[in-house]
């Protein structure tokens, strides 16, 4: 992509109420821009990110056995008068009237839907089991929207919901999601603890938060550094083999957040060196509920027996345009954002410091085709800029790989190559710059 083509407005000042690194840096980098309170376009650049965030989620969803289907986000209240959530819900809901005068609402979550779609197919226990996801905006009508996308009022969610005939099997499920939501995480450079989360009336073990540790989170926790270190399971992992191994290994040391936090817990079964009381970014929550919605809503199997089972059920959210900051949080310095390479919106950026110059324009088109050709993703900066600008413009998009292309170099058969993440540079052949950039971008894309 050229850059004279791109649409990246960049801001200069950033409004005195961007509180946190990624809320400001997705404004001045011209990722999104604000609509109305908690309500966001996606510019060019914040769009290209969330993408491959979603298309990392999609792809670890669906190497669980989750199948993807697309609900609406316009609801109708009688189904959520069916499970009693419609006046239950509160103030969060944002609800609407159609012409007829129906009560409607911009869907929040989607138990309800998922329940009545999977009631009308399954009739059998050999329906079973099901996982079902969509990647969908909701809305809620947050009383604090706030850190921009962090906690907007209409945000982008992945949420998947498990179908099972008994609590073995949907325990079988959730083990699914643990495994997925690790691995999910861990593609886009993040470290993202489970930490036992309150499971409300219904009890046991079954709820976890995925927590990023940002000092800006809004939530306080506790955990072993351990936890922190331990093997993300493999993409060979066998999603229909025992995930119960890896679900204990994962749990068997202390993770919480405050709302669960027994500081007594805390303190005899974590070794002192690996006590951490830090904060964090809720990004993934996952929860059992039994039949919490099925027996109100009716959502029933037969049995071998010929008798109604009530179906089991879980559901299971990742916050994706919760992440584009949270990514953010975890990676940038003052001068801009660091992209992991897996989720960077371009994978190099090319600096034309001579526009005009007809040798260093041929040079920098040969690497920009070279590399495009090669499958990598370049934003390629051909205006009329000073070098200072387009430094520091590179700098603020962070964009992984910078290669720069100038006169000088270019006498002594030269580009430098800049790597965002540590800052170091390297001078590389001008003849072998795209070759050895698309290898190193290739090698980073790949996971384990
Ligand atoms: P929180 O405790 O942060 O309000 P929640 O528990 O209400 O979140 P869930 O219903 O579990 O959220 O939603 C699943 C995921 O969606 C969360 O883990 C979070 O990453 C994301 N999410 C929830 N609310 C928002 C929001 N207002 N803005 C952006 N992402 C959100
Ligand atoms: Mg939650």
């Amino acid at each position: 992509m050229r850059l004279s083509q791109f649409y990246l407005p960049l801001m200069k000042e950033t409004p005195a109420d961007a509180q946190i690194a990624s809320h400001r840096l997705m404004l001045r980098a011209g990722m999104i821009r604000q609509e109305g309170a908690g309500i966001y376009a996606w510019l060019p650049l914040g769009f290209r990110v969330l993408k491959k965030i979603e298309q990392i989620v999609r792809e670890e969803q669906n190497r669980a056995g989750a199948v993807e289907m697309l609900m609406p986000t316009i609801q109708q209240a009688e189904l959520w008068r069916e499970s009693g959530r419609y006046d239950a819900y509160g103030n969060e809901m944002l609800r609407i009237e159609d012409r007829g005068g129906r009560a409607m609402l911009f869907g929040p979550t989607n138990e309800e839907m998922i329940t009545e779609i999977l009631r009308a197919g399954a009739k059998s226990y050999k329906d079973l089991p099901k996982l079902l996801y969509h990647i969908q905006w909701k809305f809620r009508d947050e009383v604090r929207p706030r850190f921009g996308v962090m906690r907007g009022r209409e945000f982008l969610m992945k949420d998947c919901y498990s179908f099972d005939i008994d609590e073995t099997a949907a325990r079988h499920s959730y083990n699914k999601m643990f495994a997925a939501y690790l691995r999910t995480f861990a593609r886009m450079g993040l470290k993202a603890i489970p930490m036992r989360a309150d499971t409300g009336p219904i009890g046991g073990d079954l709820s976890h938060e995925f927590i990023i540790l940002a000092d800006t989170g809004e939530s306080a926790v506790f955990c072993d550094k351990q936890l922190i270190e331990l093997a993300i399971p493999s993409k060979d992992t066998d999603f229909d083999g025992d995930l119960q191994p890896i679900f204990d290994r994962f749990t068997a040391h202390y993770a919480a957040t405050d709302e669960m936090h027994d500081e007594k817990e805390f303190e005899t079964s974590v070794d002192e060196k690996n006590q951490i009381a830090a904060r964090g970014i809720e990004v993934g929550h996952i929860f059992f509920f039994g039949t919490k919605y099925s027996t109100p809503m009716k959502a029933t199997v037969a049995g071998s027996d010929g008798k109604d089972i009530p179906i089991q059920m879980g559901s299971y959210g990742v916050g994706v345009s919760r992440l584009v900051g949270g990514l953010i949080e975890a990676y940038h310095d003052d001068d801009g954002c660091k992209w992991p390479m897996a989720v960077a919106p371009f994978h190099v950026g090319l600096i034309n410091l001579k526009t005009g110059d007809a040798e260093t324009e041929e040079a920098c088109s040969k690497i920009y085709r070279a590399l495009s050709v090669a499958g990598v993703e370049v934003l390629y900066d051909e205006t009329k800029a000073r070098p200072g600008e387009k430094f520091a413009r590179m700098d603020l998009i962070g964009l992984p790989y910078q290669i720069v292309i100038g006169p000088r170099g270019l006498k002594d058969g030269k580009a430098e190559v800049k790597q965002r993440l540590d800052g170091e540079k390297s001078e590389v052949a001008i003849d072998d710059v795209a070759a050895h950039i698309a290898g190193l971008v290739h090698a980073a894309l790949e996971y384990e």
